[in-house]
């Protein structure tokens, strides 16, 4: 955990700031318990490439496997909780001016703990698109082998609502993000590794229009030579600290 001066420096940041934008990452959601994309090839999935399971020719010449696969991931992360990293991020907004929130991860972890507004930028697992009119509907329920979802408008098989290998990021989504990384005045990059890009050069951004970076994370990332701020820990413990050092 890092040390109270570390703590204390990065919560007079967030209160001198106007606007901080949180971007979030697989790390969130690993500390509750979700599966990562690689953990989800496991047991009966270990014989599948992910390239065959999360693209959207995969949905097109194996639907079924394809969608047994994400309703299997579905009931993952049915069974997990909101962690107290994203308790801490729901409470942050009432100790800050504006806080937009950005996550990368699909899993609804951040509004079923409360934050509102949030901008998925990867989608989310519990929605269903439609690829030929881009109808998006809630989540279909249905267990592996069950008939497929099809679309309320042209009545085509939907994919799950995520942001599949080799598709665009949703570009009310990217607008957004890039609206928020260019207007905030702080940026906290919270439990990702910082590797997949667009979501990753957020923070480069944010920095380019004078944010100020802080980074949460376990280990050292590609961002961390540049950050202002480095929280080394866990966010389920480091948030909750900061947010105390914050509401002192
Ligand atoms: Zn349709």
């Amino acid at each position: 955990m890092p040390g109270p001066d570390a703590t204390e420096a990065c919560a007079e940041a967030l209160a001198d700031a106007r606007h901080v934008a949180v971007l979030t990452g697989a790390g969130v959601s690993a500390e509750s318990g979700v599966p990562t994309f690689r953990d989800a090839l496991e047991g009966l999935w270990a014989k599948h490439d992910p390239m065959q399971l999360a693209t959207p020719e995969a949905f097109v010449r194996d639907p079924q496997t394809a969608w047994d696969w994400y309703r299997w991931r579905r009931s993952l992360v049915a069974e997990v909780a909101p962690n107290p990293g994203h308790d801490a991020l729901v409470a942050l907004t009432a100790h800050v001016d504006k806080l937009t929130l950005v996550t990368q991860n699909v899993d609804g972890l951040h509004q079923r703990a409360g934050s509102r507004d949030v901008i998925e930028f990867h989608g989310n697992l519990f929605s269903d698109k439609c690829a030929h009119c881009d109808t998006r509907e809630p989540a279909h329920t249905g267990d592996a082998g069950d008939p497929l979802p099809t679309c309320g408008q042209c009545g085509r098989v939907m994919t799950p609502g995520v942001v599949l290998f080799g598709e665009m990021i949703p570009p009310a989504a990217m607008q957004a993000s890039e609206i928020a990384a260019t207007t905030c005045d702080l940026f906290l990059v919270v439990g990702t590794s910082a590797q997949v890009y667009p979501a990753a050069g957020l923070a480069g951004t944010a920095r380019a229009c004078g944010a100020g970076i802080i980074e949460i994370n376990p280990e050292a990332t590609p961002l961390s030579a540049g950050a202002d701020h480095v929280l080394r820990g866990p966010s389920g413990e480091v948030l909750p600290a900061l947010l105390a050092a914050l509401a002192a």
